[in-house]
């Protein structure tokens, strides 16, 4: 059989994962090809009758295989893009949700009108999506993250270095909360903290598509049994902050109130701020101290 060209190669992965009920079959093929072949895919139409190798051809099919099975697109990629930066990702982080970007433009409005050097932690940083966007748009910050997960923490550290800011971003050993905040000696210099912690309810991780509850790390989703877990903690945590002023954190559906009960117990705040997503669910936590 002669080789394949572009064209053909993508009609026949589109079927394939049509097939497997992927919502965006020529997306997803398009993209897999566009990968094996490093090229952009916005470079994909105009090498439509472009013949493709053996190998390239073999490794295509593997793609189309690994997304059939309802691998995330982005975790056989290796690639994903947030807040329109580019970011290495694999199955040690979670991959990026367009949600995390409201939280990311609400942080950026309110640490800029706050100060311009201010001092950020960005607790859970899975692949470091927050803390790199945050410091890419506000050039006087100095950022910490932390994980609990020593592999997202290898994933975030690429992404730093990737963009240039391992001077403003210090990624601290991995440990739950702000346990790396104190044994690093920088808790008291912390004036804004943000989050986006797990926050699924334990009961509800299996009922999510199979690309999360299959693919994604489980540390990344579980809130425990209300999903509100590492709100409690973190809160309790985040009370003992000396200089904290601002705090910033991503929720779930229906849990506004909840959270926000959770601020006033922990850090009696009177200024909290609520803010819904584009698809109009109340996403955002913020908390002026
Ligand atoms: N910040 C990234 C984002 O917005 O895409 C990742 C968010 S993911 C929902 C939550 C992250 O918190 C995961 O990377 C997970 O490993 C981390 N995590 C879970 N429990 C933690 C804990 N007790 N302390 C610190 N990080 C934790
Ligand atoms: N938004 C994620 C989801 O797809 C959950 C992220 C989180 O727990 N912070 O369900």
């Amino acid at each position: 059989m002669a080789a394949p060209n572009v064209a053909e190669l993508i009609a026949q992965g589109t079927k394939r994962l049509a097939a497997a009920g992927i919502d965006s079959p020529d997306f997803d093929a398009s993209s897999l090809l566009a990968s094996v072949l490093e090229v952009e895919l916005r470079c994909i139409p105009v090498m439509r009758n472009d013949v493709v190798s053996a190998e390239a051809k073999r490794l295509f099919i593997a793609y189309v295989s690994r997304r059939a099975e309802r691998e995330p697109l982005q975790y056989i990629t290796g690639d994903t893009e947030f807040y329109g930066l580019a970011f290495k990702c694999n199955a040690q982080a979670m991959v990026p949700r367009p949600e995390t970007e409201t939280l990311v433009a609400a942080a950026i409005d309110r640490i800029g009108a706050l100060k311009d050097d201010a001092v950020i932690a960005d607790i859970g940083t899975g692949a470091g999506i927050i803390a790199i966007s945050l410091a890419q748009a506000l050039p006087g910050a100095q950022l910490y993250a932390t994980d609990i997960s020593p592999g997202a923490l290898a994933v975030a550290g690429e992404n730093v270095r990737r963009h240039g800011l391992a001077e403003r971003i210090t990624l601290l050993p991995p440990g739950p909360f702000l346990a790396p905040l104190y044994e690093d000696g920088v808790a008291d210099q912390i004036e804004v903290v943000v989050a986006n912690p797990p926050y699924v309810a334990t009961g509800d991780i299996d009922q999510l598509q199979p690309e999360i509850c299959r693919f994604e790390p489980r540390q990344a989703l579980d809130g425990g049994p209300d999903g509100l877990d590492c709100y409690r903690e973190l809160l309790m945590a985040c009370s003992e902050l000396p200089r904290l002023r601002l705090l910033i954190v991503e929720i779930g559906a229906g849990q506004a109130e909840a959270v926000s009960a959770l601020v006033v117990e922990h850090l009696g705040a009177a200024q909290i701020e609520i803010i819904p997503d584009l698809a109009g669910i109340e996403r955002v936590v913020i908390t002026q101290i």
